[in-house]
């Protein structure tokens, strides 16, 4: 990844999970929590996703915990 100015870091939305650059020229309408798509979203609805992103995020947790017993030596029907 190419380094960022020494001003400029990278963030993580709170709304959608994407990693952006903060603060970037091109991106004026990025805010230090929300990516620029997610900043011109109405408030209320943003709190809906990023409740979700959370949901998502436990998931993503939980698949990652669960996927390395899901090997193949295991004995199936127990
Ligand atoms: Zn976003």
């Amino acid at each position: 990844m190419a380094k960022p100015q020494p001003a400029t870091r990278i963030r993580t939305c709170r709304s959608c999970g994407t990693k952006y650059e903060y603060p970037l020229k091109t991106d004026p309408d990025a805010t230090r929590h929300h990516c620029a798509d997610c900043a011109a979203v109405p408030a209320h609805l943003r709190k809906v996703s990023e409740r979700l992103l959370l949901r998502i995020q436990k998931l993503e947790l939980e698949l990652a915990r669960l996927k390395p017993k899901t090997d193949f030596t295991r004995e199936s029907g127990e």
